[in-house]
């Protein structure tokens, strides 16, 4: 595990997905904040100007380079999205820079199969999944491997259409899923390892083309022009919940934080921000179809605070700034190897 110096820390990212959000929350609890740009993508972090110092490189691929500069820096890096898809896990897991959550739960977030095993272990309800495209026998969703963001995913209702349908695709590794119709409600949950408290930031909901605008044609005309829905997110709505499925969704975050528990050899599991994916069905059921171990996008929103963490805390505390409090308290408490990995 890498640990920083006794010196001033600095908190670091790459300028991508969450970045703003993680340097403003803590530049706002006083920390020196760095980000690391591929050159020709700085301008707006330099506009926003959250960020102390920027370093460029040409390939966010340069781990070698990114790593001692930040070793040098005595900074703690803060994990999102932008870094599964483009570090290699295993390299990843290999690097030096103290690194805000746990490395060993990666392997089981980045597996479509583990991440299943690891949210059954949590109870949780989960859209079943069909072993071959012959067993087809409702809508189901077909999701590839790796692919971030819903790219390429597509719809079926029968064999015969998967079969037509992935012709059409390139090959590579996918899953078959049961399609769940309801309202899809993204749940950001920060889970703190000092104090032992799960708490519940906020929700969105996710802006995907073109299934979000798909409604705004008539139904005929969409078939005239052979329209097909798809996933590719393009931002998030803010959302909140009905106050009574509050006490489940906590329970559901307590529960995937349990379970990880269980998936590592430490024992260490998951803490800092995670999102639970879910669909809310008719009858109030929560289908879970996937969990993020660290911040997400949707979380952008709210970088002046959600109404959940207004009530909490009473002033700004975006999940940018919530990560950036813990490691404080982790150093004012020496636990900063609680929280690092
Ligand atoms: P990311 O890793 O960025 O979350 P992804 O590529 O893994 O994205 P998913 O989030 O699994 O993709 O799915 C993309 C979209 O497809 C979801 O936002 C949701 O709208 C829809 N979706 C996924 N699974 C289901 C399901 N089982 N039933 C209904 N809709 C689903």
């Amino acid at each position: 595990m890498g640990l920083p110096n006794k010196g001033k820390i600095k908190i670091a990212t790459l300028g991508s997905h969450s970045a703003l959000q993680i340097l403003h929350g803590a530049k706002q609890e006083g920390f020196s904040t760095i980000v690391i740009c591929e050159k020709g993508r700085e301008r707006p972090y330099e506009s926003y100007k959250v960020a102390d110092k920027i370093i460029l490189v040409d390939d966010f691929r340069d781990t070698q380079k990114i790593q001692r500069q930040l070793l040098e820096e005595n900074a703690v890096l803060i994990p999102h999205g932008t870094f599964l898809e483009v570090f290699e896990l295993k390299e990843f897991e290999k690097l030096k820079v103290p690194y805000f959550g746990n490395k060993g739960i990666l392997k089981w977030e980045a597996d479509r199969m583990m991440q299943r095993e690891w949210l059954k272990r949590a109870g949780l309800t989960l859209p079943m999944i069909y072993n071959k495209p012959e067993e087809i026998d409702g809508p189901v969703i077909i999701k590839f491997y790796g692919a971030r963001g819903g790219k390429g995913f597509f719809l079926a209702r029968s064999p015969q259409e998967f079969h037509k349908k992935i012709k059409e695709r390139e090959a590579r590794a996918y899953i078959i899923q049961e399609y769940i119709i309801g309202a899809p409600i993204y749940i950001h949950y920060f889970y703190s390892p000092i104090t032992d408290e799960l708490e519940v930031m906020s929700f969105d909901k996710r802006y995907e083309s073109n299934v979000d605008s798909i409604g705004r044609i008539a139904a005929k005309d969409q078939l005239d022009m052979g329209l097909e829905t798809s996933y590719n997110i393009t931002g998030n709505v803010p959302l909140v919940v009905r106050e009574s499925l509050l006490p489940q969704v906590f329970r559901m975050g307590e529960a995937a934080v349990k379970a990880s528990r269980t998936l590592d050899g430490d024992g260490k599991g998951l803490f800092g921000p995670f999102s639970l994916e879910t669909v809310l069905t008719p009858d109030l059921k929560f289908y879970v179809f996937e969990i993020s171990a660290r911040i997400v996008a949707g979380t952008n929103l709210y970088m002046n605070g959600s109404p959940y963490t207004d009530a909490r805390y009473g002033e700004p505390m975006s999940t940018g700034r919530r990560i950036a409090r813990e490691i404080k308290k982790a150093i004012k408490d020496g636990k900063l190897g609680k929280i690092l990995s």
